[in-house]
This record gives C-alpha cells, sequence and structure tokens, in this order.
C-alpha cells in the first residue's frame, strides 16, 4: 500500500514523484517505459535552465532525481483502474494490483497515427513516429515527415542534419509550430509540400507515399525510405474515461490544483485540458499535484 501512485513516467509524472518523495510520502511510479513522448524531442530549448538538451537526457536526468529520492518504479503495463473508493487500486497486465490513498494520473498521450490500414505493417519497416529514436536508421537517405506542428518541425530539422533529403508533408499553408521553428526551415533545405494529405502509403518496406492536394485533389507519390508521422497526439485516457470527466477532446478536466472530479486522484501533462502542452507545463502540473495531495490529507 503506497501513499501514492503516480500513473506515468514523463516529465510530468517523474516531476509529481520527486515532489511527493521530497514531502515524506511513499510513492510508485507506474509505467511501461521512462520518459514519455518528451524522450523523443531531439532538441529542446524551452527548458528553463537548459539551453539545449535532448528529451531522452532531460528525462533520465528527472530519472536519476526520482532515484536518489528513493522513489519506487514498476515498469509494466496498467489494465485496469478503480478509482472511486478511498483505496485506489490499479491492475497490472501481470495480475498484480498495486493500492494506494491518492493516485496522480500523468499516462500522457500517444501519437496520432494517418488510420491507414498499412500503418500496422510498416511500423519499423519504414514508418516511425519518433524522429529521435529512429532517424539515425535512415541516414543519407530520402525521408518525409508529416505534419506541421513543433514535433514535426523538430523532427524534420534534426532529420535534415542526417538525412540525404528531408520532404516535409503539410494538409495545409500555416504552421502551427513555433515562429523560431518556422523560421528555421527557411534555411535548412527541408522541401515543402503544402495543401497535402498522405492517402496511401506502398512497398514493404515502405518505397512510396501517395498524397493529395486538397486544393486541386491531384494524387501523386513521392519516393521515399522512411516517412515520420507527426501529426499530433491523442490523450491516454482510455482506462479512466468510465469514472473521470473529460472535455469534448477527452482531456481530463482539472482544477488549478489538478484535481478531477474524484477525490484523492490528479491529472497532470498532457492527459488534461492544459491550455499549454509543454515540458515545462506538465513538471508545473506535477509539482501542483504532489504538493496539495501531500499537504490536503494524512497518508
Ligand atoms: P500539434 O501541435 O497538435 O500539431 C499537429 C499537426 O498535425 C498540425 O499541424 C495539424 O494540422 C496536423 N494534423 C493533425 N491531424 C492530422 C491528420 N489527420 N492528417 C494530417 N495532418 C494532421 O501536435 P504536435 O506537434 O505533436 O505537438 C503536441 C503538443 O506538444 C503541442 O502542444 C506542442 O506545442 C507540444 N510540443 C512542444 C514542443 C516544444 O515546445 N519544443 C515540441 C514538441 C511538441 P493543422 O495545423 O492543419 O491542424
Amino acid at each position: 500500500m503506497y501513499d501514492i501512485i503516480i500513473a506515468g513516467a514523463g516529465p510530468g509524472g517523474l516531476s509529481a514523484a520527486m515532489y511527493a518523495a521530497r514531502a515524506g510520502k511513499n510513492v510508485v511510479v507506474i509505467a511501461e517505459s521512462i520518459g514519455g513522448t518528451a524522450s523523443c524531442a531531439h532538441n529542446i530549448e524551452n527548458f528553463s535552465g537548459h539551453i539545449s538538451i535532448s528529451g531522452l537526457e532531460l528525462t533520465q536526468i528527472m530519472h536519476k532525481q526520482c532515484e536518489r529520492l528513493k522513489v519506487n518504479f514498476i515498469i509494466s503495463t496498467m489494465v485496469k483502474m478503480e478509482l472511486k473508493g478511498n483505496i485506489k487500486l490499479i491492475t497490472l497486465i501481470d495480475g498484480r494490483i498495486i493500492s494506494a490513498h491518492c493516485v496522480i494520473l500523468a499516462m500522457g498521450a500517444t501519437c496520432r497515427t494517418l488510420g491507414l490500414k498499412e500503418e500496422v505493417v510498416l511500423m519499423g519497416h519504414g514508418l516511425s513516429y519518433c524522429a529521435m529514436c529512429d532517424g539515425s536508421f535512415y541516414k543519407n537517405c530520402n525521408v518525409i515527415v508529416n505534419g506541421g506542428g513543433n514535433t514535426a518541425l523538430d523532427s524534420a530539422l534534426f532529420l535534415a542534419s542526417l538525412a540525404k533529403t528531408v520532404t516535409l508533408i503539410h494538409r495545409n499553408q500555416s504552421f502551427r509550430a513555433a515562429k523560431i521553428l518556422t523560421d528555421r526551415l527557411k534555411d535548412s533545405g527541408v522541401k515543402l509540400v503544402l495543401d497535402s494529405v498522405i492517402t496511401n502509403l506502398k512497398g514493404a518496406p515502405l518505397n512510396f507515399v501517395e498524397i493529395k492536394n486538397v486544393v486541386s485533389g491531384v494524387i501523386s507519390e513521392i519516393q521515399t525510405d522512411a516517412l515520420f508521422v507527426a501529426i499530433g497526439i491523442i490523450p491516454n485516457t482510455g482506462l479512466v474515461k468510465s469514472e473521470i470527466l473529460l472535455d469534448e477532446n477527452s482531456k481530463i478536466l482539472t482544477d488549478a490544483f489538478m484535481r478531477t472530479n474524484i477525490e484523492n486522484v490528479y491529472a497532470i501533462g498532457d492527459i488534461r485540458n492544459t491550455p499549454l502542452r509543454q515540458i515545462m507545463t506538465a513538471c508545473a502540473d506535477g509539482a501542483i499535484a504532489s504538493e496539495h495531495a501531500s499537504k490536503q490529507f494524512k497518508m
């Protein structure tokens, strides 16, 4: 029986664990791996205190900080959550049930897929959702990135440093990404294919991407060795959606202390209806939730 279970080990979860451990709580972090989607970011320049650091390095430091504070880690898949009672229960894939007085939901989000049937078979065979993880397999190759947000531009800029050619396909003319990234894109050599969506993936391993121009309707193909999909994220609320109040985008509704509608259940980072999805804000959420949980009730 723990004081606090932190479900998820991205920057938010690791920060929450650090605060809870420093408050003297018996805390366990449960996650399939350490780092979350943040560990895919190749170059983080907007985390205060670091001029430039990779997501992997940053989350490894956070993990070490937790280990120094004797935070417990369980690397496993959570298959069931029972959150309404005074004792919160989380069932793991191996049947173990972990219990605590309080749960902080920090399961983050999963990369959105294109929704094409070929995606499943091509995963790892020319198709990836993480340029930082898989980019080095495509040195001096022709690669495509799809998307127009910070992840897509960060990925395209990273790949431009190692691939032979990088083509960025985006469904409209304007980018959601920060201006500093769109400015960098101009001098990066990345070729832009705008107003276009991917309609088919061909070859196994992947060697052609079929695209449709959404303005003209024209369909064409681009030869490629790899496609990196970066078209947004979907909150991982599957395990809690029957108990926890969500907004219209399936994000968990919280108050300023990160409290959900269930007593002693908090939500932090990309899984909640945050106005800004950043590593900085996920860490701040974690600190606020843990501090509140640690002070509000005796464990
Ligand atoms: P995002 O900001 O939601 O951008 C998703 C992009 O994919 C948008 O350009 C969107 O196009 C496009 N898109 C969405 N669905 C699509 C579909 N079905 N087909 C084709 N294109 C589609 O997602 P993200 O870039 O993954 O970023 C996620 C969050 O993490 C954001 O809040 C972001 O700011 C944050 N983040 C921050 C940093 C950083 O600060 N360094 C780095 C990475 C991520 P439209 O624009 O047309 O909708």
